[in-house]
C-alpha cells in the first residue's frame, strides 16, 4: 500500500485527473480494495405517469437541485454527459468522472501533539470553554453563542487539543476565506507539533495526514466521513445559512455519529444544538460600542453626481486628521466603485483585501472603502466605522452586529465610532442596536 496516497485520499472524494499520483499507482488501489470508485453523477429515470423524468445527483457535492444540470457533447466519453454547475469551481464533475475514496485503513496522525499556549481565558470564557470540553467530550452538539470579541477562537484550544490526543482528526469549518486565512497562523503556533491544513480556494498544495483540516465551508464537497469532531466558525454567515448544500456538505465531511459543534455572534434560529454557552462580555470585560444613527438623506443621488455627503466628508476628514483607522461600508459593489474618493477599497472579487486590510493596520493608508466582505473575521486595533446606506437590505441585523463587533476590540482601545448613516432608520438597524445593548446590560 502507498502510504502517501493512503494519507492523501483518507476523508477525501477527489476527482481522479486532480490526484496527484500514477495511474498505474491508483488502478493498483482500486483492484485491492483500498480505492472505491463512483462515478461523477448518478443519473436514475423515474418512471411517471406521462412521461419518464430523469433525476441527476452529483456524488460530490450532493447537489440534486436539477437546474444546476447541463448537458453536454463529451470528448472524454463520445457521449451526452451530463456535469454538475453547482461545485463546478473545484474542477468539473461529469457522469464519465471518476471520483475516488479511500475505502480500508484509514489513514492516522503519527504527531505528538503539543498544545503551546500560555494566554489565560477569562472567567466567563473558561466557563464556556469547559462546558464546550465536557459536550466535546460526550460527543454532543454544542452552542458557543458569544459577542463579537468575546475572543471564541482561544475556548475552542482546550476541546481541539483533547480531541487530537485521543487520536482523532478534527476540522475547523468557516464560510470567509478570510476567516480562516486570519486562524491558520494562529492554529500553527498553538499547535506546533500537528499536521494543519488550511484549505480555501486557490489554497497552496498542502501534504502529509493533517489532523487538524481548517477549510472554507465550500470546501468541504471534497471530504467524505473524514471527520470525528466539527466545529463551525461564523455558522450564520452567508453563504452558510442561506445554501442548504453548504450545510450538508458538513453533515457529509463529518463521521455519521460525529457531533457538530458551532460558534457564532448571532446565531440563526434553525440552529439546533444539544448544549449552549453564553458570552455576552468582551474578553477585555469592556461594554460594547453602541452604534449611533445619523440621517444622510439622499445620499444616493449625492454619490451619483460625484459629490461625497458633506455630514460623511466631516467623519472621514476628521478621522483622516486624527490619525484614526477607519472602515466605510457601503451597500453595494457599484457604490463602492463609482465612491468620489482616493480611498483604496476591497470587495469579494479583490486579489489585494488581504494586503489592503494589513496596510491598514500598520497605518499606511488612512482608511478603507468595503462591501460586507469584511464585515467579520477582521481585528484592526482602534478602528472606527461608519456604515453608508445602513438602511439597505443587504444590511440585515446580524450584519449590523458583526460590522460593529469590528469597533473597540483590543484592550488599549475598547471603545471608538461606530455610525449608521441612513436614509431612514430600518427595522434591522433597530433590532441591531437593541441586542449590543441587551448584551451591555446583561
Ligand atoms: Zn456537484
Ligand atoms: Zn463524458
Amino acid at each position: 500500500m502507498n502510504e502517501q496516497l493512503q494519507q492523501f485520499l483518507s476523508g477525501r472524494i477527489w476527482l481522479r485527473e486532480h490526484t496527484p499520483f500514477p495511474r498505474e499507482v491508483i488502478d493498483a488501489h482500486i483492484d485491492s480494495g483500498h480505492i472505491h470508485l463512483k462515478p461523477g453523477i448518478t443519473t436514475s429515470t423515474e418512471p411517471n405517469l406521462f412521461w419518464q423524468s430523469k433525476k441527476n445527483v452529483c456524488n460530490r457535492c450532493h447537489n440534486t437541485n436539477q437546474s444546476y444540470f447541463h448537458s453536454f457533447n463529451c470528448a472524454r466519453c463520445n457521449q451526452i454527459c451530463t456535469y454538475c454547475r453547482h461545485c463546478i469551481r473545484m474542477g468539473r464533475v461529469s457522469s464519465c468522472s471518476e471520483l475516488l475514496l479511500w475505502d480500508k485503513q484509514h489513514a492516522r496522525g503519527a504527531n505528538a501533539h503539543v498544545f503551546a499556549w500560555n494566554g489565560k481565558l477569562t472567567p466567563l470564557q473558561q466557563k464556556a470553554s469547559e462546558e464546550l470540553l465536557s459536550s466535546v467530550e460526550r460527543n454532543e452538539s454544542h452552542l458557543i453563542h458569544a459577542v463579537c470579541g468575546a475572543g471564541k477562537t482561544e475556548l475552542l484550544f482546550p476541546a481541539i487539543f483533547a480531541s487530537l490526543q485521543a487520536g482523532k482528526r478534527v476540522c475547523v469549518a468557516a464560510p470567509r476565506t478570510d476567516v480562516i486565512l486570519e486562524l491558520f497562523p494562529r492554529f500553527q503556533k498553538v499547535f506546533p507539533n500537528t499536521t494543519i491544513h488550511a484549505l480555501y480556494g486557490g489554497a497552496p498544495d498542502q501534504h502529509g495526514f493533517a489532523e487538524l483540516v481548517l477549510a472554507t465551508t465550500h470546501q468541504l464537497y471534497r471530504f467524505e466521513r473524514a471527520f470525528d469532531v466539527v466545529f463551525v466558525d461564523e455558522a450564520d454567515a452567508f453563504p452558510y445559512y442561506a445554501d442548504e448544500t453548504l450545510q450538508q456538505a458538513v453533515t457529509k465531511a463529518a463521521n455519521p455519529d460525529a457531533a457538530i459543534h458551532y460558534v457564532t455572534a448571532t446565531p440563526t434560529k434553525s440552529l439546533k444544538t444539544t448544549n449552549q454557552s453564553v458570552l455576552t462580555r468582551r474578553y477585555h470585560g469592556h461594554n460594547l460600542p453602541v452604534p449611533r444613527f445619523d440621517s444622510l438623506w439622499g445620499y444616493t443621488r449625492k454619490l451619483k453626481k460625484g459629490k461625497i455627503p458633506p455630514k460623511l466628508e466631516a467623519w472621514i476628514n476628521k478621522k483622516v486628521e486624527m490619525k484614526t483607522p477607519f472602515l466605510i461600508f457601503l451597500p453595494t459593489i457599484e457604490m463602492l466603485e463609482n465612491f468620489p474618493s482616493d480611498l483604496p477599497r476591497v470587495h469579494a472579487e479583490h486579489p489585494y483585501r488581504k494586503e489592503l486590510v494589513m496596510q491598514l493596520r500598520e497605518k499606511k493608508i488612512p482608511g478603507l472603502l468595503t462591501t460586507t466582505i469584511l464585515e467579520r473575521g477582521i481585528t484592526i486595533e482602534n478602528v472606527h466605522v461608519a456604515v453608508v446606506g445602513a438602511e439597505q437590505p443587504i444590511f440585515t441585523s446580524s450584519a449590523l452586529i458583526q460590522i460593529s463587533g469590528r469597533v473597540g476590540r483590543s484592550v488599549q482601545y475598547p471603545e471608538g465610532d461606530i455610525v449608521f448613516f441612513h436614509h431612514g432608520i430600518s427595522r434591522e438597524m433597530d433590532k441591531a442596536q437593541d441586542a449590543i445593548e441587551g448584551w451591555n446590560r446583561a
